[in-house]
């Protein structure tokens, strides 16, 4: 049996329970700069990926993204579905050969290369990309340079995607639909940041779950910022 693809395949029912508790809160985020139709979309189709990947007979990892991204491509429509979906298709090929640190930053960044790629929006957009970015950078930064443990590195990453999508609501959206409201989007945070958030919130309680820990209470700056006093 493979235990990653089993674990993966719990991380997809996770976010399909989360998403469809946060359905509401996602559709009144897009009704007040949207169509209100992002918690729905979500819903149906997270529902939809966690049959499909409860389908498939004992698969690798990168076959349960692969049949995630795919139906999320052809059950969420809107902007998000292609860029949720075809990004993760496109990102799986990076964990063909397992999940270890370094694939899974290789498949971070391919990630969120494809939604910058595919949706031409850069931090500062007010898009889902505001907390896709932190979080990836943060997560290769913390595995490469602070050389953390997976779970902490990850932990980190949350960290900066929560930070990510509060940083959506002071700004004016650029990309998407918001974007036609132009200085109206400013106070509202972005409804694709924050599923992004949620989706990352249970890829980390179920690698902590796989690994058999606690999720790490992350102190967010702590390897960057020195201990001593410049002044001293
Ligand atoms: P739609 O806007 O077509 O109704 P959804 O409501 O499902 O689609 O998703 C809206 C979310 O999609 C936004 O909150 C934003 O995060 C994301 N989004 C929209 N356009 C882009 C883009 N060009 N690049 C990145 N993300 C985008
Ligand atoms: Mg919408």
């Amino acid at each position: 049996m493979n235990a990653d693809g089993q674990a993966v395949v719990a991380a997809v029912e996770s976010v399909a329970e989360r998403i469809e508790a946060e359905r509401d809160h996602l559709t009144d985020l897009d009704s007040a700069i949207g169509d209100a139709d992002h918690g729905g979309n979500m819903a149906r189709g997270w529902a939809e990926a966690a049959d499909a990947v409860g389908d498939l007979e004992d698969p690798d990892p990168a076959t349960v993204v692969k049949t995630t991204g795919k139906t999320l491509m052809s059950e969420v429509g809107g902007a998000s579905g292609p860029l949720y979906g075809g990004s993760l298709v496109f990102a799986s090929a990076e964990l063909e050969d397992g999940i270890d640190a370094e694939s899974a930053v290789a498949f971070a960044e391919t990630y969120l290369e494809k939604v910058e790629d595919r949706g031409d929006a850069r931090v500062g957009d007010q898009t889902m990309v505001d907390a896709l970015t932190p979080a990836v950078h943060t997560f290769k930064k913390s595995v490469e340079t602070d050389d953390l443990g997976p779970l902490e590195a990850l932990a980190k990453a949350v960290d900066a995607a929560e930070r990510g999508v509060a940083f959506t609501v002071p700004i004016r959206a650029s990309k998407g639909r918001a974007s036609y409201l132009g200085w109206r989007s400013v106070g509202h945070q972005d409804p694709g940041a924050t599923s992004t958030l949620f989706i990352m919130e249970e890829l980390l309680a179920t690698a902590a779950d796989h690994l058999g820990a606690d999720v790490p209470d992350v102190d967010a700056t702590s390897p960057t910022i020195p201990d001593e006093d410049p002044e001293e």
